[in-house]
């Protein structure tokens, strides 16, 4: 498929039946696999051969639907994972570990922010946060001996930050480490990360990727670009023999585009088995087929939802980086030409109380933890994902009281703004 526009991928990538197979990718509902012989089994035990031994681990269905996010991304191995929370928690924890430190991005998903600064610290692993705008020196600043990675969401949720994925590879390149990149919010249609120098890309596929509120789940997509050898005193893990696997080291058994995830399936969902099940491989894989037309919509009516606003009185400030205007706009034409996502923030005139007012009234949009769905939905993020964060710590992921997350569903925007015109004028 690696010829191919990204359209035609995400209808036909991950998946070429041979003659007389199904057209449509199988749902493989099998916990385990039938082998011949107890040799056979073994090889796949050592990773001497690949193949299926236990859902816990792997599963046909889901590696199908892998392969196709894989060939979105243009990664050389990919893995999905039961939820966009175990993506990221998988793609720290393969590299870093009691002891480590990792520099993150501070405007980062809420969820995001307590596994890495209230659970993750818990086991050892220090994060410094930093601001997605900060200078080349305060960067650097934030660089320690033991860092491992490097972190950030090409469009943050919620507070809607765009990474400059360059400036942050570079970085991370000059201290040896990989740079991840949480591109939920962006898709693989409109910003493919390892362009322009990402080493991990990351996905909630719960997300655009699913787009219907149908399934959680989440992917790990490696570029193949980071030489783990070159590093070796820094990534133990990849570099040095793992006792539970004989003693195989992979980096070298797996080469630089595969190590990563073969560690990652190997150790990391052998030993917590965050594993999506073969039905939810599927859904997503629905989703997939029309993500790119999906995109489209969503950006359109993003951009028809943010100009309205920008001009309502009771609208005090709107952040959409397809906005002229927006701080982010420069950056986002560059990292993404073809338009963002869908999720718009804005804040509504008379603070906290008239936000919580304002939703109330609101008809077509519903309010719900979600976005990024085919329909459309909002939150009150100070009230929900947010609360458990002190002011200072909200303040520093870009979220204030009075802020309103409205993520744009496929329906008609005449529809979706004549209902925010209506909740407005009624605060
Ligand atoms: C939702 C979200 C997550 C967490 O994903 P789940 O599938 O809900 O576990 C991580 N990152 C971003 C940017 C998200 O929007």
């Amino acid at each position: 498929m690696s010829n191919y526009k990204i359209e035609t991928k995400c209808v036909q990538g991950g998946y070429t039946p041979k003659s007389g197979e199904p057209r449509q990718i199988p749902i493989v509902q099998s916990t385990t696999f039938h082998y011949d012989t107890s040799e056979d089994m073994a090889k796949l035990f050592d990773l001497e051969a690949s193949g299926y031994f236990y859902s816990r681990l792997q599963n046909p269905t889901c590696d199908t639907v892998a392969a196709k996010i894989c060939e979105l991304e243009g990664g050389t191995a990919a893995m999905l994972t039961s939820s966009g929370q175990a993506a990221n928690f998988y793609a720290v924890f393969n590299i870093a570990t009691c002891g480590d430190h990792v520099v993150s991005c501070s405007t980062i998903y809420g969820g995001t922010f307590n596994l890495f600064a209230v659970t993750m610290k818990k086991m050892g692993i220090d994060f410094t946060f930093v601001s997605p705008d900060c200078t080349d020196e305060e960067l650097e600043a934030a660089f320690r001996p033991n860092t491992k990675a490097v972190f950030g969401e090409t469009i943050a949720n919620p507070a809607l930050t765009v990474l400059d994925i360059e400036k942050f590879a570079k970085a991370a390149h000059a201290h040896g480490v990989p740079l991840i990149v949480d591109n939920t919010f962006a898709t693989p249609i409109n910003c493919r990360p390892f362009e322009w120098g990402a080493d991990i890309v990351t996905h909630s596929t719960t997300k655009y990727m699913d787009g219907h509120g149908s399934a959680v789940g989440g992917c790990i997509v490696d570029s193949g670009n980071f030489d783990w050898m070159a590093h070796k005193e820094k990534f133990p893990g990849l570099c040095t023999p793992d006792d539970s696997y004989h003693g195989i080291v992979y980096a070298e058994k797996f080469g630089q585009g595969g190590a990563f995830i073969t560690k990652a399936t190997a150790q990391l969902m052998r030993d917590f088995g965050s594993t999506p099940a073969p039905q939810s491989a599927y859904l997503l894989n629905l989703g997939l087929e029309s993500l790119h037309v999906r995109m489209e919509r969503h950006c359109a009516n993003g951009l028809a939802v943010a100009t309205f606003l920008k001009n309502h009185p009771n609208v005090t400030w709107v952040t959409y980086a397809d906005l002229e205007g927006d701080k982010y706009y420069e950056i986002a034409k560059k990292y993404m030409p073809k338009g963002t996502c869908g999720v718009v923030s804005f804040g509504v005139k008379g603070g906290r109380a008239a936000a919580e007012k304002f939703m109330k009234h609101l008809k077509v949009a519903a309010i719900e933890t979600h976005v990024a769905d085919a329909r459309t939905c909002c939150l009150h993020p100070a009230s929900a994902t947010h609360r458990q964060m002190s002011d200072e710590e909200l303040l520093a992921a870009g979220v204030s009281g009075d802020l309103v997350r409205y993520s744009c569903g496929l329906e008609s925007a005449e529809d979706l703004i004549a209902d925010l015109k209506q909740a407005l004028e009624s605060i």
